[in-house]
């Protein structure tokens, strides 16, 4: 699915959207380079979620935690992951496989263990289009078989 966005309300919304028919244990990777609206999408993703609070980037702890909305939030930014084993250090599995939502920023960095379910989110700016034009791609890997269950 393709959806493009023409102001970061538009993107906030999307993410809202997105947040309102988030079940539990459902994971979120996001990947766009700098500036394209990783942070505004990801505000509207907690705001469907009913977290009230505001969300800043967990640039220097790699996942913030959110026990306030519907279910735990789980908002990763990996962008400063050197090594996966890191992830391993600060519980990665417990979070994507429990029964919060978990978000990760930069998931491109980490693809080794990322989980097969997961819904894939790609934001991508296109000049020719406009400043604020963003097309924003939506892969649902959710529901494949992986043979597990
Ligand atoms: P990132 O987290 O990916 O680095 P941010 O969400 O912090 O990016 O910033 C995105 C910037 O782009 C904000 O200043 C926002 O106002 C602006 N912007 C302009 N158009 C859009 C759009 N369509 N969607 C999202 N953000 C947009
Ligand atoms: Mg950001």
């Amino acid at each position: 699915m393709v959806i493009e966005t023409r102001s970061p309300e538009e993107t906030f919304t999307l993410g809202e959207t997105l947040g309102l028919g988030a079940k539990p244990g459902t994971v979120y990777t996001l990947v766009g380079d700098l500036g394209t609206g990783k942070t505004v999408f990801t505000q509207g993703l907690a705001k469907g979620l009913g977290i009230t609070e505001p969300i800043s980037s967990p640039t220097f702890t790699i996942v913030q935690v959110y026990e306030e909305g519907r279910m735990p939030f789980y908002h990763f930014d990996v962008y400063r992951i050197s090594d996966v084993e890191e992830m391993d250090e600060i519980g990665f599995e417990d979070y994507v496989y429990g029964e919060g939502v978990s978000l990760i920023e930069w998931a491109n960095l980490i693809e080794e263990i990322i989980p097969e379910r997961h819904i894939a989110i790609t934001i991508e700016k296109d000049l020719e289009q406009g400043f604020d034009y963003r097309k924003i791609t939506v892969d649902d890997f959710s529901k494949i078989d992986t043979g597990e269950d």
